[in-house]
């Protein structure tokens, strides 16, 4: 079964990217499986090694969205892309927009090894 780290890394890991093509947030939502039963309206790919990534774990703590106390901020900008869903968008064709930032991340960690499992925010 898929961990929760391996989870964080399907939904959220695109060290290699983003491909300089108007269609990336598309083929990436169905390529990392984000588009079965429906579309998934908001997701960050983050453009960094995974080291680097993982190394948030260490960095300021801070509370997430929902109240719980394991998010931590990265200390620098990182490349991402946020992809939300047009106004069009209908599944099975879930449609969305490309927006390239640099922006500091906020994931928050678990486990032993303490690592990313799920992606708060990007400020
Ligand atoms: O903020 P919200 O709780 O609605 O986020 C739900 C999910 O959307 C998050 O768990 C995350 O996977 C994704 N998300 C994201 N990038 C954001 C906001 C949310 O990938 N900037």
């Amino acid at each position: 079964k898929e961990s929760p780290a391996m989870k964080f890394q399907r939904r959220h890991m695109d060290p290699g990217g983003p491909s300089n093509n108007s269609n990336y947030c598309n083929q990436m939502m169905r390529r990392r499986n984000m588009t079965e039963g429906r579309c998934k309206p908001v997701n960050t790919f983050i453009h960094k090694p995974l080291a680097d990534v993982q190394a948030i774990c260490l960095q300021g703590n801070t509370p997430c969205k929902h109240g719980q106390p394991n998010c931590h901020k990265s200390s620098s900008r990182m490349k991402i892309t946020d992809c939300r869903e047009t106004n069009g968008s209908q599944y099975p064709n879930c449609d969305y927009r490309n927006s390239h930032k640099e922006r500091h991340i906020i994931v928050a960690c678990a486990g032993n090894p303490y690592v990313p499992v799920h992606f708060d925010a990007s400020v």
